[in-house]
């Protein structure tokens, strides 16, 4: 495995890939990986004939008042957990080389980054984009693989690469969840003990609900209903919405298209988000 910083030397590295005509898969992240990270490496390793892992804290997808400072941070271990999961290069750009001075030009979505976490942190999808995007150019892969975890982001993604005619394929992968439920995430390690039994709220009103809608429930008030009664135990409940699968617009009852329920939620001050999608199996 190879460890690139600059963005000269992974183009070098990439060429003798595509010469050979290796399928490249790319798995993004801002590191402090978790099996959910490794779930995206092992699909790409499945997919792909190369998986490049791209660990940068994207500053630009921060707000002012956000944890960019003291987001969790452990590169040795990443690039272990890399290196073991049989991932051909780690690109661990410093923030210098992906936004150099007089860096200006950024990639703005639409609608799709307006509700759910895009209300709550204004700028956030305008910085995913734009990243993702620069990624992409670097990289220049043929898959990129990314959580369903992130559900708007996955749409935001989605949406970029066909509007702007990246050349890729888009692979979405389930959310990897802890044994008890709770969606992993790099964030929980800032969670007490108590704090993490208090998580747990999230993913049980989210399942409540979903076991609902398996047992015929298509009343988006209902369906909301059902998991806020869980989420009541959080610190603050920062939104709890049923959105279309595909729009991210309200869902409409009766429930008739597949439909993303997706929380936002602080346990003390740790925003965590979860989603469950509610879809009608594939025939
Ligand atoms: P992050 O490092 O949090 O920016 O996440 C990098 C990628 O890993 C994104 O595509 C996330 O959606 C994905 N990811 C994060 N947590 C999980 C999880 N629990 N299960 C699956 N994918 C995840």
């Amino acid at each position: 495995m190879q460890t690139i910083t600059t963005v000269a030397e992974l183009r070098r590295a990439l060429v003798n890939f595509r010469k050979a005509d290796k399928r490249v898969g790319f798995v993004p992240t801002m590191g402090y990986l978790h099996d959910g990270h490794l779930a995206l490496v092992e699909a790409s390793r499945t997919q792909c004939d190369v998986t490049v892992v791209s660990i940068f804290v994207n500053p630009t997808q921060f707000g002012p008042s956000e944890d960019l400072s003291t987001y969790p941070r452990d590169f040795l271990r990443d690039e272990k957990l890399c290196r073991d999961a049989g991932v051909a290069i780690v690109f661990a750009p410093d923030a210098q080389e992906v936004y150099p001075a007089q860096f200006e030009t950024f990639v703005e979505p639409g609608e799709l980054a307006k509700p759910l976490c895009g209300a709550f942190r204004p700028g956030h999808f305008h910085g995913v984009a734009t990243v993702v995007c620069k990624l992409f150019n670097i990289v220049q892969p043929d898959v990129a693989f990314f959580g369903q975890k992130d559900f708007q982001q996955c749409a935001v993604v989605r949406r970029m690469a066909i509007d702007l005619n990246l050349p890729l394929e888009i692979v979405t992968v389930p959310t990897v969840r802890e044994p008890d439920g709770l969606a992993m995430s790099s964030r929980n390690r800032y969670l007490g003990e108590r704090e993490r039994q208090r998580a747990l709220a999230i993913s049980r009103g989210l399942f409540a609900a979903a076991d609902e809608f398996q047992s015929g429930e298509r009343n988006v008030e209902r369906l909301i209903a059902i998991a806020k009664r869980h989420l009541e135990t959080v610190d603050r409940l920062q939104y709890l919405e049923l959105v279309d699968g595909d729009t991210l617009k309200r869902a409409e009852t009766p429930l008739r298209r597949p439909a993303a329920l997706c929380a936002a939620a602080y346990i003390g001050s740790t925003r965590l988000i979860d989603n469950v999608i509610l879809a009608w199996p594939t025939p």
